[in-house]
């Protein structure tokens, strides 16, 4: 079997189109959705990251601000700037790129957001919300996978066994909650999982979040899986490659996604969305949508 590969390049354009039509709407209104990103320091992949997301702004029609700072930003300064930018009425989304230097305590940072300009959905408010199974912002690299498995056909997995591999706040817990509320059974794995192989292969859905080149081999993999590779990792070469052995996975899954040109473009076009979601809110709908569900579902 060769798995039909899932195409994040061409899916992220789909939803880049659909947030630049409601962009140019609410600018018509006069209001133009407007996303602030704050870059503290000079790690280079967060310069680029940075980069990706200010270029897809201008290409959406969405105002973005980016504020780089020297890595010797004290964490009062920090705080400063973002109590400036919840009062910014011009301002609906936040984003302060992770991860910070080592003097900047994040989870304080990250809480000094306003919960409703949150747009990475990382605020605990906006966790707890996710939790609950009420979210107001969905954290956009999970967003992006579910898009992904919308696209596909796999709205409704109950029945179905997702397994994640990695726990962290801004990846593998929120994408095991989304997985969770689309009635899929759930496992996550971690660095104590023992015999993740046992594991993996169970999966109807796998989902690698792990930064770890290559670690998911095809012996690991269930015949016919979707699997979604999160991971980006640089080789010696200097060329990027994600968790999963793609070439080797991709003659055992029935679907998958490729590094680079899967999870990470879909990551920016929910980050967009959400922000047009933000200023939406901030707003209200036109009388034409209102009643339509205009968070977007999974
Ligand atoms: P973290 O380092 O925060 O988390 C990695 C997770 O993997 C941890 O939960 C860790 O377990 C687990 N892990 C480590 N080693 C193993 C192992 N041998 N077996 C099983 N689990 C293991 O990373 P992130 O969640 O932030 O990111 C994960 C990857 O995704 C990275 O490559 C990152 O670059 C990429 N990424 C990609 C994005 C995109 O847009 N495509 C966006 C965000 C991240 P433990 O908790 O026990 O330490």
């Amino acid at each position: 079997m060769t798995a039909q590969l899932i195409d994040g390049v061409a899916l992220a354009r789909h939803w880049r189109q659909r947030v630049a039509e409601r962009a140019a709407a609410l600018a018509a209104r006069g209001h133009r959705p407007g996303l602030a990103v704050i870059l503290v320091g000079d790690d280079p992949a967060s310069q680029v990251y940075v980069r990706n997301k200010v270029k897809a702004c201008g290409e959406a029609g969405i105002h973005s601000l980016l504020e780089t700072y020297p890595a010797t930003l004290t964490e009062d300064e920090l705080l400063a700037r973002i109590a400036a930018l919840n009062a910014d009425p011009a301002i609906h989304g936040i984003l302060v790129q992770l991860p910070l230097p080592a003097h900047l305590n994040a989870q304080r940072v990250i809480e000094a957001i306003a919960p409703e300009k949150d747009v990475d959905g990382f605020h605990v408010a906006n966790a707890g919300a996710l939790l609950v199974g009420q979210p107001a912002f969905r954290p956009c690299t999970p967003y992006g996978c579910m898009k992904m498995l919308e696209h596909i056909g796999r709205t409704d997995l109950r029945g179905q066994h997702a397994i994640v591999v990695g726990r962290s706040n801004i990846v593998g817990k929120p994408m095991a909650l989304l997985l969770l509320q689309a009635g899929a059974t759930v496992t996550i794995c971690h660095s104590g999982t023992a015999d993740l192989a046992h594991h993996t292969r169970q999966a109807d859905v796998l989902v690698a979040a792990v930064g770890k080149p290559r670690m998911i081999g095809a012996d690991m993999v269930k015949p016919g899986a979707v699997v979604l590779d999160v991971g980006i990792n640089r080789l010696p070469d200097g060329k990027l490659c994600g968790d999963v052995d793609f070439d080797a996975v991709r003659e055992v899954a029935g679907w998958i996604t490729p590094v680079p040109g899967g999870v990470g473009p879909m990551t920016i076009a929910m980050l967009l969305l959400n922000t047009v979601e933000a200023a939406q809110r901030t707003v209200g709908r036109p009388p034409s949508a209102v009643g339509a569900s205009a968070t977007v579902r999974p």
